[in-house]
């Protein structure tokens, strides 16, 4: 009976008599007590004071627990966009924890005086991609919005049919184009473009020629698209800017590590466009942020809009970035930088990780057996292309697979895993080698309490 539970509920002092000490958190803590017993009184449930104040504790310790939280990647997936995308390399890292107090972000240490937040990267960025210069935002959905407002607004910007895409989170081109100010001017099929559609659109009005690049989707069979370089060329006749968003953007050969081949940053600038934009965290490896590389008058114009002081990176970024940038000006790359050690690690490396790994679990008694998988890129590079790795995957006996998925997301740090055929998988090519003794303890340790 309801009033029977209700008489037997403690009062809120007693609840925080029997607590004891509760620190600093003494109003909160009274908050969730009376949380509790009012939710006892509605359920009818009985309480006495030690269980409400471990109740109200436990609530508290919940919802005090960080949602950003460092996690293990074991999904096979090296851009996963939903876990942040590129992991930092350690020089980044290291210039991340420099960069926090006072830096000379907007400081010319030379003259003595204010100097130029957008000067750190540029000679970098133009260095690698042959372009004359290089502005920084904070992502390149900001990077596109920002060249699109500075060269083309209240222009019309000509853009294939097939190029009208959405990147996923909402960036949908069509409508990026309308929020820059700029009149989209469609071209071609949904599979096949020619220059003289391009040349065909070209007025007056134009602004840019802008292409997508399609990240995340493939078109395949009867399809169609001009080369960069003629529509460099036909830009430069008529007058008009060519602005191409590349994505993802590699400075390295994607091919060399049988994947499909990615035109490359460099090729994109040499194919004669304006402004080349790209991410940061994609097949860069670095921070979050939105690269523009390009002509110089071009670079200016981005750098003198409005829209650029609510675009522009922060001290942190920037820190990361140049030391991101510096690996690859020093050709380590793809011995330093953590996405590209991941694409590059071969199957026999993968192999010998896999079964370390079994081995490690099967000495707790975990029934652990090294797979084969395809693991793919993500973060919107090189869709459909898939590498040979290798998993290990987690015994039936250990409960359902998603139960058991479930359980290492609860872990210290969580683990992200993949099912496989009713099989929880550990696939390595996404795990940085240094986190693999601590994926065999988190994955012990979760397997054991579930005994
Ligand atoms: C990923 C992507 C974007 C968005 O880049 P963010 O850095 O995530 O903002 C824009 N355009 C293309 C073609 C992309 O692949």
């Amino acid at each position: 009976m309801k009033t029977d539970a209700r008489r037997r509920l403690p009062s809120v002092d007693a609840v925080v008599r029997a607590a004891g000490d509760v620190g600093a958190q003494r109003d909160r803590f009274v908050r969730a007590v009376r949380e509790v017993l009012a939710e006892a009184r509605t359920s009818g449930a009985a309480l006495d004071e030690a269980s409400a104040a471990t109740v109200a504790r436990a609530r508290l310790a919940t919802r005090d627990r960080r949602s950003l939280r460092r996690v293990i990647n074991a999904t096979g997936v090296v851009l996963q966009t939903n876990l942040g995308r590129a992991p930092l390399a350690p020089a980044a890292i290291d210039a991340i924890a420099d960069a926090t107090g006072a830096v000379s972000v907007e400081y010319d240490l030379d003259a003595g005086r204010r100097g130029e937040r957008h000067g750190h990267a540029a000679r970098l960025l133009a260095e690698l991609s042959g372009a004359e210069d290089g502005v920084v935002a904070n992502n390149n959905a900001a990077a596109v919005l920002l060249a699109l407002s500075a060269i083309a607004s209240r222009r019309e910007v000509i853009v294939a049919r097939g190029e009208l895409v959405e990147i996923g989170g909402g960036f949908r081109i069509p409508d990026v184009l309308r929020r820059s100010g700029a009149k989209l001017v469609e071209v071609g099929t949904t599979n096949r473009t020619y220059v003289r559609d391009y040349a065909a659109a070209i007025t007056e009005r134009t602004g840019a020629i802008l292409r997508v690049h399609a990240s995340n989707f493939k078109v395949s069979g009867f399809v169609a698209s001009p080369e960069d370089r003629s529509l460099g060329a036909l830009a430069r006749e008529r007058g008009v800017a060519f602005i191409h968003d590349l994505g993802s953007g590699t400075f390295i050969d994607t091919s060399r590590y049988g994947l499909a081949r990615e035109e490359t940053v460099r090729e994109a600038v040499a194919a004669g466009a304006d402004v080349v934009t790209f991410s940061g965290d994609k097949l860069l490896g670095g921070p979050q942020a939105g690269l523009a590389v390009g002509r110089a008058s071009a670079i200016a114009a981005l750098r003198a809009h409005p829209l650029m002081r609510a675009v522009r990176p922060d001290k942190i970024t920037l820190a990361a970035l140049v030391a991101t940038l510096e690996l690859y000006r020093d050709g380590r790359a793809e011995s330093d930088i953590p996405v590209w050690r991941m694409i590059a690690a071969t199957q026999s490396t993968l192999t010998k990780r896999a079964r370390a790994l079994a081995a490690a679990l099967a000495r707790q008694g975990a029934e652990a057996e090294v797979i084969e998988t395809e693991s793919t890129i993500g973060g919107g590079s090189l869709p459909e292309e898939t590498q040979p790795s290798r998993a290990v995957a987690l015994g039936a006996r250990h409960g359902h697979a998603n139960e058991l998925a479930a359980r290492l997301r609860a872990t210290t740090p969580p683990v992200i895993a993949r099912v496989i055929e009713d099989r929880v998988a550990l696939d390595l090519r996404s795990v940085q080698a240094e986190d693999d003794e601590l994926l065999a303890r988190t994955v012990t340790a979760a397997l054991a309490e579930g005994e």
